[in-house]
């Protein structure tokens, strides 16, 4: 490939990695603004999700700034990539106590957070332990700010079908109050496939 075959197709590459936003989504902090280490592989699947899977990363470190937040998502890539092998960190989006929303995989790329939902869910993490205690109010904005962006751009359907992790696998996650408030928003069923 001469030169400029090779920039116009990284140019594409970035351009798939992160699309051009509409009036209305908020600013997501880049892969490259967090520090993340590059993903081993990138495997892309179709970017409409009938699934919204809420995570927290169940570890007691929290964050209200973009440099702590970066921090500790640095070290859950460490641990998807390190100690469970995955080519990158597992989520779709990450969101931290200081009301930003972090680029994992993004919308289109196949994502490593649930089982039976990772070709077909956007798996969004709050960073933190949530069993105790809600999301910081500014998160859970950034939150909302996420889906209502999401649904814009054709990622989401209106009537997608929100879950908490622990409907698809024996797990705590998204941690007790976390879970119980999510079971009360409209696009929450109750469905098990564990
Ligand atoms: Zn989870």
């Amino acid at each position: 490939m001469n030169l400029l075959v090779v920039i116009v197709v990284h140019l594409l590459a970035l351009a798939a990695a992160l699309p051009t936003l509409p009036a209305g989504c908020p600013s997501i902090v880049s892969r490259e603004e967090w520090g993340a280490r590059s993903s081993r592989q990138i495997a892309r699947r179709n970017p409409l999700s009938p699934f919204l899977m809420v995570h927290h990363g169940g570890i007691r470190s929290y964050c209200t700034t973009k440099e702590a937040c970066s921090r500790i998502i640095r070290s859950y890539q460490d641990l998807h990539m390190d100690d469970r092998g995955w080519d990158d960190i597992g989520y779709s989006f990450l969101i931290g106590e200081d009301g930003n929303i972090y680029e994992g995989r993004g919308w289109d790329r196949i994502g490593a957070h649930a089982i039976k939902y990772n070709t077909n869910s956007i798996g969004v993490c709050f960073v933190g332990d949530f069993t105790d205690r809600l999301p910081e109010d500014v998160a859970l904005q950034a939150f909302y700010k996420l889906v209502s962006c999401s649904i814009k751009m054709n990622f989401l359907p209106n009537n997608y079908t929100l879950l908490g992790h622990r409907q698809a696998k024996d797990t705590m996650c998204p941690g007790d109050s976390l879970f119980k408030e999510i079971s009360q928003w409209p696009n929450w069923k109750n469905v098990t496939s564990n």
